[in-house]
């Protein structure tokens, strides 16, 4: 198909699917067109989303939805899944092909799924087989009471050791609040409070003194490489399972951005992802393992999630066709290419970047310069139409809620064709707004963390000439539903 002709069926298709909908719940349809309308219409800066194409997202909408399938490829626990089978191999085929891993699990529904499936995995590979080995019991149902409660307590008792949040970790590598803080023994590693740089030599002090059973690798709001080799290393010297959790970074892997040191999968045991990020796929996760893991990885269902997501899955075996092609190799050059233009562009008009630039997807900037707190820098740009989203920044003067970093990502407008000209534009107006914005006073007398002002026309002005960058790069070009 011409792209003008798949466009064209692609319109038909989803105006018929709409005419369904509408005939049933109209609200819902009419949101259906409102978020594209939407999403057409605002220049998208988070560095966790994207646009996946029209054969991803039709793909979900299907009757492999109505399949219960749990178990994995030929086991599972219903009967009649042939073709739950094909669809789960076809994707697993992808990932393993597309990754050069040696084990793809594609059941995950989200990002923290896979987390939750690999942290089970790994417990279960090295606290409760060997102690079913050393019993001689087949199954912890096999297990004597006593020997069933000292492995419980042995699950409470493992550590580990992931990036802490602010230096751009994510809330499910040991964040307290969250069941991995609380699952495990937590401590965290940052970066360099100078440069924001990670410090290998301060993870590998870290992991000798804590010893963690795993040492997570990856990030939500990093703006730098990271050396996976090193972290091997470190994990080998203190007995650790490296897991590595490239959620953001996933489409700098596929797209061979990220190779040698800078590719997770030959030096990690197991790694994560979401699928919908970088990786330009539907809304799920995926884990990848070595063979000494996969065993574990393989029963996530349902020893950790419910029911594989089919019609999900068949949308991933899509995406991940899409990403073997030579096009998203160019994509996800260009989307690195496209963070340093926005870098240099912040930096040319001295604004200042945690880490001072960026070698992947995303940049944070640090908004303190300006007067302002992150939350209130991200409803500025809003209301000028840009959307964002509010970081906490090394050091963070104002904590994890008002923040004082804007985290953005080049993923969702490189898959509209922007380039080095249109991420400059876009560097130049955020920083029109920012230094056109000013804290409001607080009833205490000092500034607002919350409430801003911009000045009148900014707004105004800013919208029109994002407007016309988006006109001039469609989203979903030559789709219609009306
Ligand atoms: C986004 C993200 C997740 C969570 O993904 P969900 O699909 O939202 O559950 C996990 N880890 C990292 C590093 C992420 O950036």
């Amino acid at each position: 198909m011409t792209s003008d002709n798949a466009a064209a069926t692609a319109s038909a298709a989803y105006r018929s699917a709409l005419e369904v909908i509408e005939s049933v719940e109209p609200r819902i349809a009419a949101a259906t067109r409102a978020e594209l309308a939407d999403q057409r219409a605002s220049l998208k800066l988070i560095a966790s989303e994207n646009y996946a194409s029209p054969a991803v997202l039709l793909t979900m909408s299907s009757f492999l939805s109505d399949k219960y399938a749990e178990g994995t490829i030929g086991h599972r626990f219903y009967a009649g899944c042939q073709n739950v089978d094909t669809v789960e191999a076809v994707a697993a085929e992808h990932a393993r092909e597309l990754f050069d891993a040696p084990y793809a699990y594609v059941q995950p529904h989200s990002g923290i799924d896979a987390n939750l499936v690999a942290f089970w995995a790994i417990l279960a590979t090295r606290i409760e087989a060997p102690t079913l080995a050393a019993t001689g019991a087949k199954g912890v149902n096999d297990l004597s009471e006593d020997d069933w409660e000292q492995l419980r307590a042995r699950f409470g008792q493992q550590r580990l050791l992931g990036m802490s949040l602010d230096a751009g970790g994510h809330l499910t590598h040991g964040f307290r609040p969250n069941i991995s803080g609380k699952m495990f023994h937590q401590r965290s590693y940052g970066t360099d409070p100078e440069t924001g740089l990670l410090d290998y030599g301060r993870v590998a002090a870290a992991a000798r003194e804590f010893k963690p059973l795993i040492l997570i690798a990856g990030y939500s709001a990093y703006p730098r490489r990271v050396d996976f080799a090193t972290m091997r290393e470190i994990a080998d010297e203190v007995g650790a399972t490296l897991m590595v959790d490239m959620a953001h970074f996933a489409g700098l892997v596929a797209g061979k951005v990220f190779t040698g040191d800078e590719d997770p999968v030959p030096h990690a045991h197991v790694v994560t992802t979401t699928t919908h990020k970088s990786l330009r796929g539907p809304r799920g996760g995926l884990v990848l393992a070595t063979e000494e893991y996969s065993e574990a990885v393989d029963k996530g269902c349902p020893m950790v999630l419910g029911g594989p997501l089919s019609h999900v899955m068949a949308a991933k075996a899509v995406a991940l066709a899409e990403a073997r092609r030579p096009e998203f190799q160019t994509y996800a050059a260009d989307v690195a290419s496209n963070a340093q233009s926005l870098a240099e562009g912040f930096l040319k008009r001295d604004a200042r970047l945690v880490t001072g630039g960026t070698d992947n997807h995303l940049v944070l900037l640090d908004v303190s310069g300006f007067g302002l707190t992150g939350r209130q820098a991200e409803s500025a740009l809003l209301d000028a139409g840009v959307v964002t989203n509010r970081n906490s920044i090394p050091r963070d003067p104002h904590g994890a809620w008002y923040t004082s970093g804007i985290r953005l990502g080049t993923p969702a407008l490189t898959t509209r064709g922007f380039g080095h000209d249109e991420f400059d534009t876009v560097a130049e107006l955020i920083v029109d707004v920012l230094s056109d914005t000013k804290a409001d006073t607080a009833k205490s007398g000092s500034p607002s963390k919350v409430k801003a002002t911009t000045a009148a026309g900014v707004g105004e002005r800013v919208r029109s000439a994002a407007a016309e960058l988006l006109d001039a790069h469609p989203l979903y070009p030559g789709l219609e539903l009306s």
